[in-house]
């Protein structure tokens, strides 16, 4: 073999060894893209990874009285392991959520973390990925879909007209999940499940 080609050969293996480099350089870089995006969702998501969690809210919402039924029934959703509140959310306020995830065994934490942003004060995770659509609550949906606590553990049961009424006002699609005390039903002495009279007046 002569210089000449000796050195070409050298110079080829030069280059491909550069053009590797470069790849693997890229691929490692797109996986600290992968942590860092995945470090910002745990940031916002109270340290849950965003796959694994089935419902959040904002503090302001968890404060709010009464309970969100999309939440409840994320606490009672099968795939559901934890509740995780941020320590700055009221804990009196949070009340309901701890109590409701208490009787579905789910275990609580509260949490705290100069790295947490945004405003999410309260966290319905799986140890799983569950990849939930729509973890926020639909915003049209905010503010009128509260439900009182009595109302809310009433679910399945016989409530008066007036409670009826009311909920029909709040969460017109919640009305299935309740039945309405008849006149017959009156007459035999059932009374409301959910006396959410005083709640719901102001
Ligand atoms: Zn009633």
């Amino acid at each position: 073999m002569d210089d000449k080609l000796k050195q070409d050969e050298q110079r080829e293996a030069l280059k491909k060894q550069q053009k590797k480099s470069k790849l693997e350089q890229q691929a490692a870089l797109g996986v600290q893209g992968g942590l860092e995006l995945k470090k910002d969702e745990k940031a916002k998501f109270l340290g849950q990874f965003k796959e694994r969690v089935l419902k959040a809210l904002t503090f302001a919402k968890v404060e709010k009285k009464g309970i969100y039924p999309e939440v409840a029934e994320a606490i009672e959703d099968k795939r559901a392991d934890k509740l995780i509140i941020d320590r700055r959310v009221d804990k009196q306020a949070a009340k309901e959520y701890i109590n409701l995830s208490r009787e579905a065994d789910l275990s609580f934490k509260r949490v705290q973390s100069p790295d947490f942003v945004g405003d999410i004060g309260l966290v319905v995770a799986s140890n799983q990925a569950v990849k939930v659509d729509n973890i926020l609550l639909n915003s049209s949906k905010q503010d009128e879909a509260i439900l009182p606590e009595s109302l809310l553990a009433a679910k399945g049961k016989k409530i008066c007209a007036d409670c009826y009424n009311k909920l029909k006002d709040i969460a017109p699609d919640k009305v299935s999940d309740y039945k309405k005390i008849s006149i017959i039903d009156k007459l035999l002495g059932v009374e409301c499940a959910a006396e959410i009279n005083q709640e719901v007046k102001d």
